[in-house]
């Protein structure tokens, strides 16, 4: 493969200079191996001929067999176009070309039979061919059957260069590699045990299929592979670096999680958190740096994990500190934990943007001195002045909203780095999850705390409004609170400001014996505070407000989730606003407003919601609609997803087996110095050009 790397495709017989410079600059195709892994993105059968006569409905791409009866050039400048007629005897269709109208019309001629390949459209009763590919007809020629497309650009088609040249120029190259001979690059015994086509035989076939079934073999085979590679790269050069970094070691568990375990605790812990607590035990006990990313649903109670887990570090004679990404949050964080530390002494304090300068002051003191023990605070934790005695574990709440910038900046919060525990209430499936934090072991809080009642969803349009607001008349009787949430988005803002205040306003008129209160983004601090304040103390009984409350906030007593133009919402996005209710013992219910006309993939993203309350199978479809490199939290991990062909979306059990594998193989040659292991190595340098180091970011 190395030595396909070096060769230029330019040396390719048909490409040439001028040729390369295109497939450099167009497909980055630089070498023969560039061109070799270049797969076709869909496949047609051109196995039959089909008459015009038999043309019906919507036709994929066909195959037709007959002559040319004219050819016209019609239309002036942009509209100028090449129109010919093609009969087979059955019938007659036309043909239509807007670009390169006089080198087709010289190449093409009345009387010869040609096959033309294309998708017919129908327009007016006839339909027409737009831009076919036009072969002469061989009657001897063997069927073409399967036929790889590949993606191409408006440029490369400009200048002559379609489907077809590629087609050709990858056999020429299939051939004079000798692509049936090229070296396995897998390990035999995983080659076996998957049983995998050969790595030649699946080249071969992913350009020329034979048939379907090879077609399919060589899919799979060459999916394993690129995924293989991806996690065997990760495991060995990503996680392997931070699992090489010693980390502080939590040797035992002492006096202050033992007496808040055994005589505070509300509540028994469930199975799934005590699991994550035994997962963070170990880690920290280790001597190596924990990166942990915890997943789990809102309300699964990931806030008492971060605790206990904080008072191990202190039983250590460590700090600890937890950053949450607003300043509401990181106050109702400082409201829970306080309480908590209350019962067995620990100092805890909270640091925000907003903290006045003298206590800004004395908390820095503290924290030097190491009297302060738990810090919670906004991003305002990780500035410069903020200096720890001996920082011994970061939690981080919510981690989409950081980057990986600000994680690093956490890491130098001591001489060696602090233990990590990543918090995050959208949950990503594991597939993903193992791939885009490959730096990140995983622990999941797959369990609701006892006694929930899954939130009740249903999905309703612009003329059953009153209903819903008889509805949230009923819940207001019970003495229960409301939400109502309007999407807002900078492009629409003002838009979108005036739709929240005319809803303020209709919602007032509504309940006039209610109190409703109202927050949006662009309020000032104090008067957002202060109305958020009149709904989670019980004196307003319904919030109108923007997406401000998506995280985090807890109101238990609030059992209506209202969420206008739900449409606009992505479902991470609407999993997280129902997870704001459904947070007591009783019932809650989410109302998603929609208008009436909605695209196929909307309503689905609806119907999702309102068929299952389980935020990993949310997180299953959000992947499918959107694809893995438009999740949140991908973009800043650092991991590139220009996957060829598999997709981390649907081969979620290729990943499975490809993880555990490479795991396998790495357990048994930790840094790839046996004869295999070199071999591995040696491919994961072709594919991966591997310079820079990760051990230091994540
Ligand atoms: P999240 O994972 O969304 O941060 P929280 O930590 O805020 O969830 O927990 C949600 C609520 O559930 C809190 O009121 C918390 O006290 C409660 N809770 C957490 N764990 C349990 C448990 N094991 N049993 C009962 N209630 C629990
Ligand atoms: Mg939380």
């Amino acid at each position: 493969m190395n030595q396909l790397m070096r060769k230029d495709v330019k040396y390719l017989y048909g490409v040439g200079p001028k040729r390369a410079d295109l497939l450099a600059k167009e497909l980055d195709i630089h070498s023969f191996y560039d061109l070799l892994m270049y797969f076709p993105f869909r496949y047609v059968d051109r196995s039959s001929i089909y008459h015009i006569a038999d043309l019906q409905g919507d036709m994929p791409a066909i195959q037709l067999k007959g002559r040319f009866v004219t050819f016209n050039v019609q239309g002036e400048g942009a509209k100028r176009r090449l129109v010919a007629l093609f009969t087979d005897g059955t019938g007659t269709i036309e043909v239509v070309w807007f670009n390169r109208v006089k080198t087709i019309a010289e190449t093409y001629h009345t009387g010869t039979e040609y096959i033309l390949f294309g998708k017919p459209t129908l327009f007016k009763n006839s339909y027409s061919i737009i831009h076919p590919e036009v072969d002469v007809y061989k009657p001897d020629a063997p069927p073409t059957g399967l036929l790889g497309i590949y993606n191409l650009t408006e440029k490369l088609r400009n200048r002559n260069f379609t489907s077809r040249t590629m087609q050709k120029l990858v056999t020429t190259l299939l051939e004079s590699v000798a692509v049936r001979r090229l070296p396995e690059t897998l390990p035999p015994s995983i080659v076996q045990r998957h049983h995998l086509m050969p790595l030649g035989e699946a080249l071969f076939n992913i350009h020329t299929p034979t048939d379907v079934p090879s077609l399919q073999q060589a899919q799979r085979r060459l999916k394993y592979e690129e995924l293989f590679f991806l996690q065997l790269d990760i495991l060995k050069n990503i996680k392997g670096q931070s699992r090489k970094l010693p980390g502080l070691r939590f040797a035992h568990v002492g006096q202050l999680f033992n007496d808040f375990y055994l005589h505070h605790l509300e509540f028994p812990l469930t199975g799934a958190q005590k699991r994550v607590i035994r997962e963070i035990r170990n880690d920290t006990g280790s001597g190596h740096q924990m990166n942990r990313l915890l997943q789990g649903d809102v309300g699964s109670g990931k806030t008492i994990v971060a605790f206990l887990s904080m008072l191990i570090a202190l039983d250590n004679g460590y700090q600890a500190c937890i950053m949450a990404p607003t300043e509401i949050l990181a106050t109702q964080h400082y409201e829970s934990l306080s309480t908590m530390a209350q019962h067995i002494g620990v100092k805890v304090a909270l640091l925000t943007g907003s903290t006045r300068k003298k206590a800004r002051e004395a908390i820095h003191e503290q924290l030097r001195s190491g009297e302060l023990q738990i810090l919670i605070g906004t991003h305002a934790l990780i500035e410069e002045e903020v200096k720890f005695r001996n920082l011994g574990l970061a939690v981080i709440d919510e981690q989409h909203r950081f980057g990986v910038a600000q994680r690093a900046k956490l890491w130098k919060k001591n001489v060696s780095p602090p233990h990590v525990l990543v918090m995050t209430a959208t949950p990503i499936p594991r597939t993903l999850a193992m791939t885009v934090y490959g730096d990140l072991d995983v622990s999941v809080i797959d369990e609701l705390p006892p006694g929930r009642k899954p939130v009740t969803t249903r999905l309703r349009y612009e003329n059953q409004r009153q209903e819903m607001y008889h509805f949230i008349g009923t819940e207001l009787r019970k003495g229960r609170q409301a939400y109502i949430v309007y999407p807002l988005i900078e492009e629409s803002e003002k838009l979108d400001l005036k739709a929240l205040e005319e809803g303020y306003e209709i919602v007032r008129e509504t309940f006039p014996s209610y109190r409703v209160c109202y927050v949006h983004g662009r309020m000032k601090p104090a008067e957002k505070d202060h109305q958020m304040q009149l709904f989670a103390s019980g004196q307003a009984n319904i919030l109108v407000a923007t997406t401000v409350i998506e995280v985090g906030v807890n109101v238990p007593n609030a059992s209506v989730m209202v969420i206008e133009n739900a449409e606009r919402f992505g479902l991470s996005q609407l999993h997280q606003l129902r997870g704001r209710v459904g947070r007591g013992a009783d019932q809650s219910y989410c109302i998603l407003m929609s208008k009436h006309e909605l695209s196929k993939d909307t309503r689905h993203r609806l119907e999702v919601m309102t068929q299952t309350n389980d935020g990993f199978v949310v997180a299953e479809e959000d992947m499918k609609l959107r694809g893995p490199g438009d999740m949140e939290g991908t973009q800043q991990s650092g991991i590139a997803f220009n996957l060829r062909i598999s997709n981390l979306a649907t081969d979620g059990l290729i990943v499975q087996a490809a993880r555990d594998d490479a795991q396998q193989i790495l357990d048994a040659d930790p840094d790839l110095t046996t004869p295999q292991g070199r071999r591995l190595d040696a491919e994961l340098r072709t594919r991966f050009n591997r310079t820079q180091h990760w051990g230091l970011i994540s």
